[in-house]
């Protein structure tokens, strides 16, 4: 029988347990266990696997300790600009938006892309002004914010730093603020379909309109059926140019690597080889999942129809 797998991602980055209060610990084990059950409750209904890994992400972006949809990080000018994709391993279509304000759920949008437009990929204004078009929820400011990301916002604003949301990278303040994550979840459905998905505020500060790898198709999210479904979080300019999901698929495809074989290629290999720190969760059409990382922690969970049933944070 099939097995159904459903495997979610939080974020990575420098995560470590002294840095976290029992309080917010429980705070994200919950928020993954309610993205866990409401992906796995569409794959038990018979749902596809790209209406699972959407449902998992709506919760995600929801919950305002992840750094996507409310609770995004600030840009440099101290907005909050969202980045999704989504992909369909069984016809390979795919949608995706970058730069989006205003929409409460960016992976809706990335969805309706897919489903209700002839492209695949848009940005800024014109993507906002195709969610009105689509009727997709909208918000103001103030639903997005949290005082969290301001705070760590604040610390590097005057900087020309930007940051991963929960890593340490030279600035003091940011080692209290290292908390949050960018969010994703791939699914296998009771057809051996699978899909991934992906949804970010991006890194704090970020400026010029800067766009991560979350929403390229092939960089941070990739979906194909004879292969695998990744969703990646980390530093996004790395995993751009290792083009790190499809990266997986390629080894999959072409030296017949296990999902678990190639997801540690790339992220303990060649990912650590190019100083990109992150990881990816990958599942196959015959429900396997991987969960990598090569960072000290990575918010994540998985639940199969075998049993599996798992959230975790750190290594
Ligand atoms: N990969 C995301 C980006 O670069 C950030 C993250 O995963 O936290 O936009």
């Amino acid at each position: 029988m099939q097995k159904l797998t459903l495997v979610i991602h939080g974020g990575a980055g420098t995560i470590v347990k002294e840095d976290i209060t029992p309080e917010l610990e429980k705070a994200y084990l919950n928020g993954l266990t309610d993205a866990l059950n409401a992906g796995f409750a569409v794959l038990e209904e018979g749902g596809s696997a790209v209406n699972a890994v959407k449902a998992a992400t709506v919760v995600l972006e929801d919950n305002i300790i992840f750094n996507a949809g409310r609770g995004s990080v600030f840009t440099k000018k101290g907005v909050q600009e969202m980045d999704a994709a989504i992909m369909d391993g069984e016809n390979l279509e795919a949608g995706a938006v970058a730069g989006v304000r205003s929409v409460r759920n960016p992976i809706e949008l990335a969805m309706e892309v897919m489903r209700n437009s002839n492209h695949v990929f848009l940005s800024g204004k014109g993507a906002n002004d195709f969610a009105i078009k689509q009727g997709v929820k909208l918000e103001p400011d103030e639903y997005f914010f949290s005082q969290f990301r301001y705070d760590q916002w604040k610390a590097i604003r005057d900087s020309d730093n930007y940051s991963l949301d929960h890593t340490h990278q030279g600035i003091e303040e940011l080692l209290r603020d290292k908390k949050f994550g960018t969010v994703g979840a791939v699914a296998c459905d009771v057809n051996g379909n699978i899909a991934a998905a992906t949804s970010t505020g991006g890194m704090t500060n970020k400026k010029y309109g800067r766009i991560g790898d979350s929403p390229m198709i092939g960089s941070g999210t990739y979906a194909n059926n004879e292969t695998c479904a990744i969703s990646c979080t980390g530093h996004g300019e790395v995993f751009i140019r290792a083009v790190a999901a499809h990266r997986v698929s390629a080894l999959m495809e072409h030296k017949n690597m296990s999902i678990l074989d190639a997801c540690n290629e790339v992220v303990l290999k060649k990912l650590v080889e190019m100083k990109g720190e992150g990881g990816l969760i990958g599942v196959d059409n015959q429900g396997n999942a991987a969960l990598v990382f090569n960072s000290a922690g990575m918010y994540r969970g998985v639940k199969s129809s075998d049993g599996t049933n798992e959230v975790a944070i750190y290594k």
